[in-house]
């Protein structure tokens, strides 16, 4: 397939927030070109592969049997002494309700944009922004090897968490360390696991993050965990956090990795920007994961959702200027921002405790009734248990 001179729209990244805005923004009217530079749209896979059966009420996409492989009820949350609370799926956040098949599904979603009429280009690497006189005019690409420049009205960073075009637009995504996770996952099989529950470990086992077991059958799962860079020497410790835990859960006497993914996730507050004229961010590049749970899927697609229709209404209004595209920082904010916030307090409180006062809290909750869940909910549980725990939130409860 060629690539044409000129589009209103380009997306820069065939992940699952580049699909969803391609697919809305063509469903809008746009004529949109969503460039990926792997060869392949969602391989290797990089993530856990848990969504929230959320993402299915916001976005219209069917769960389909290629890539939702497991349904799962609850989370378990461990503690650092071993006690466990039970959460329900749908209270549990970004990553519990369904283990999916990350490559099936972000072709999926690249599927669902084709069909509303975005181009797509994989190996196709956008290599800088073009501009005329300041302005945005289009795309510089890499093809098999030969460059091309594209001109388009407004273009879409969807290109992750390393994004390029947030710093050529100078729109500022810079992370702290301490917002900021170092992640190491294996594909395990010869498990022997209860597949209707993810695991989370929190406590010394994962300074400032988390050891997951995102089940796909009894036997296979992806086993990974996050480490807050602040607490850690360097990204190679997570392989030594990761190995020692394994090595202590019987679970795993027989087991063999399948394949092993790594990468940086944020956890950070929302940004207090992601347009600039003629640009747009969205997902991870817009540093949109949730910051408890490391979860960017869910938020990722349902911004793009909203990203897309804009860019469309932003084309047909010939205004693409940084004003007229506050309609998508309101759409955005008003669905995520208020939770994005709430659960980076939430993790700023979290990786401020020790093991033992990690016990007590999952002491204080192992009572509290979970499936009606709500932050008032878990503080009051907590209160009646251990009151000082959350003297400082006595406003809330
Ligand atoms: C180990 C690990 C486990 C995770 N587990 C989970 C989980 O279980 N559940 C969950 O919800 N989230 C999880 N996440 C986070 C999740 O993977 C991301 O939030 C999600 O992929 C965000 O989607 P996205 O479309 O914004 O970005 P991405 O999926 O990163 O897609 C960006 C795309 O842009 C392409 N690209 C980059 N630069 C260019 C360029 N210049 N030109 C063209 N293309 C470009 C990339 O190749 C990539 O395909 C995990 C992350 C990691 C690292």
């Amino acid at each position: 397939m060629f690539i044409k001179d000129e589009y209103d729209v380009v997306v820069v990244g065939a992940g699952p927030s580049g699909s969803t805005t391609a697919r809305y923004a063509a469903m809008n009217g746009a004529d949109v070109l969503l460039v990926e530079k792997r060869q392949e749209i969602g391989s290797p896979v990089r993530c856990g592969e848990g969504v929230s059966m959320e993402i299915f009420k916001h976005v219209d996409i069917k769960p389909d049997p290629s890539w939702f492989v497991n349904e799962v009820t609850g989370a378990r949350i461990f503690g650092p002494s071993g006690k466990h609370i039970l959460i329900d799926a749908k209270n549990a956040g970004d990553e519990v309700g369904a283990v999916i098949e990350r490559d099936a599904f972000d072709k999926h979603l690249a599927t669902l944009a084709a069909r509303a009429g975005a181009e797509i280009s994989t190996k196709t690497a956008v290599t800088s922004l073009l501009r005329d006189s300041g302005e945005i005019t289009g795309v510089r690409v890499r093809r098999m090897g030969e460059y091309h420049d594209v001109a388009a009205r407004l273009i879409v960073g969807a290109d992750g968490f390393e994004s390029q075009i947030a710093r050529w637009a100078a729109i500022n995504t810079n992370l702290k360390t301490r917002d900021t996770t170092s992640n190491l996952q294996y594909r395990m099989t010869g498990l022997d696991l209860d597949p209707r529950f993810t695991d989370f470990y929190i406590g010394s086992v994962a300074p400032g993050g988390y050891v997951w077991i995102f089940p796909k059958s009894r036997d296979t799962a992806n086993v990974g965990i996050g480490l807050l860079l602040s607490r850690i020497k360097g990204a190679s410790e997570a392989k030594d956090y990761l190995d020692a835990f394994i090595e202590k859960d019987e679970r795993f006497k027989n087991a063999d990795i399948l394949e092993t993914v790594s990468g940086g996730v944020s956890v950070s507050a929302p940004l207090d920007c992601v347009t600039a004229n003629g640009i747009m961010l969205v997902g991870d590049a817009a540093r949109m994961i949730d910051p408890l749970t490391g979860g960017g899927i869910s938020n990722g697609v349902i911004a793009g959702s909203v990203c897309g229709r804009v860019a469309a209404e932003s084309v047909r209004a010939h205004d693409v200027s940084k004003e007229f595209l506050k309609r998508y920082e309101d759409g955005w904010r008003d669905l995520l921002e208020e939770k994005l916030y709430r659960d980076y307090m939430a993790k700023e409180k979290l990786i401020s405790l020790d093991d033992h006062t990690l016990d007590m809290l999952i002491d204080a909750l192992s009572g509290a009734t979970m499936e009606n869940l709500s932050t008032k909910e878990i503080l009051r549980a907590v209160r009646s248990k251990y009151p000082q725990l959350v003297s400082e939130f006595e406003d809330l409860i």
